[in-house]
């Protein structure tokens, strides 16, 4: 899986980390991968103009003339036959609207959660009833090898844009969900005298939560397709093995999914679009649509604030992402990404994002 050119290497403290095999100048791709699964999510803040885009590849349909439609009907489109085949392979055959109704239940729940971790890892445990029926399915999964901290043991409150800034709530509250990690529930807490006990029962708020996620998702795998039995099921029961195993993968997920940035119209320069009135709180300004996913190899990357590569995603497959050197990198150089790189986050912000979310501390996360 790992191209000859790097190497995932056992990192002590930060899990995996990826070094470099031969060296690099400044601008060289260092390799492309596809996403574990093939597959990436764009965020629930931007459901409208994630619809113009490929459900697979995420790549804008332009006029939709000849985008796919999922033959169940459930209004996903596809840019592309092959397309379609790889997300139905992938997950698509169990996880659709049109004839899971657990799975529109387990959608919503995901929804209100703003926690799209829970899509990528209901997709992930998908992908896995090809590897066999038995929870040995879970340790030949390309992301066997990874850290998983069980998620709610790594969460914090929310802290940052706190107190002493003067940004609003609303923006703050944006940053939070977009990035999967606001519970309605922890929402208002303004008090900052709890400590550490406020932090244990947002935890276990949390953690009652994912509970609920995990059973959601149980009879979401599990669920009669189309009433027959040609599509095998997951197993999830074996798959999930109760709360932790979910609390894992998400904490997994946390730490290893990577952005994806799909773009309006790819090769299309000469004819940009109208630009269409950007809603408050609505999209991002520079008018890509944002998405994560997780990588086999990109994902081992661990961040540094002055980093020596940068991740871009395929114009033309966004999914697809390019890692590239952002300056020259020698012969056994560790590979490091700033893993907020494209976020607009204040200094502040990005120093609690990265010490909660990827456990990272914060004077090494300080610029
Ligand atoms: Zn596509
Ligand atoms: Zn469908």
């Amino acid at each position: 899986v790992c191209p000859p050119c790097v190497e995932v290497v056992p990192c002590p403290g930060k899990g995996n980390g990826l070094f470099a095999k031969e060296a690099f100048s400044e601008g060289d791709v260092l390799f492309e991968e596809n996403p574990v699964c093939g597959t990436a999510i764009l965020m629930f803040s931007e459901k409208e103009r994630a619809a113009a885009h490929c459900a697979h590849c995420t790549v804008h349909l332009g006029t939709g003339a000849e985008a796919e439609s999922c033959p169940r009907h459930c209004g996903l489109r596809y840019c592309s036959k092959e397309c379609l085949g790889e997300a139905w392979w992938a997950h698509h055959a169990i996880l659709c609207s049109a004839v899971n109704p657990a799975y529109v239940a387990y959608e919503e729940h995901a929804r209100e959660c703003s926690n799209e971790y829970y899509i990528l890892a209901a997709r992930a445990l998908a992908g896995l009833r090809h590897k066999g029926d038995d929870s040995s399915a879970l340790h030949s999964a390309p992301w066997s090898g990874y850290a998983s901290p069980l998620w709610w043991e790594t969460m914090r409150r929310p802290v940052y844009g706190g107190s002493s800034s003067s940004s609003s709530s609303q923006s703050d509250c944006e940053a939070q969900t977009t990035w999967g990690s606001c519970p309605a529930s922890a929402k208002g807490s303004s008090d900052d005298g709890g400590g550490s006990s406020m932090d244990r029962f947002f935890q276990s708020t949390v953690q009652a939560q994912t509970a609920e996620t995990a059973s959601l998702l149980l009879a979401a795998l599990e669920a009669d397709i189309d009433g027959n039995s040609t599509d095998p099921k997951c197993r999830g029961h074996q798959l999930l093995q109760g709360v932790e195993g979910l609390g894992r993968l998400v904490g997994l997920l946390r730490v290893n999914a990577l952005g994806v940035m799909a773009s309006p119209s790819p090769g299309e320069e000469g004819q940009s679009e109208p630009e269409e009135a950007p809603k408050e709180g609505a999209g991002s300004s520079d008018g890509l649509v944002r998405g994560m996913a997780m990588y086999a190899v990109a994902s081992a990357m661990n961040h540094d604030a002055t980093p020596n590569c940068y991740v871009a995603s395929d114009p033309y497959a966004p999914v697809r992402c390019i890692v590239k050197a952002m300056r020259p990198i020698a012969l056994g150089e560790e590979i490091s990404i700033d893993y907020l790189q494209s976020a607009p986050f204040s200094a502040k912000e990005r120093q609690a994002i990265l010490e909660n979310q990827y456990g990272i501390p914060s004077e090494l996360s300080c610029t």
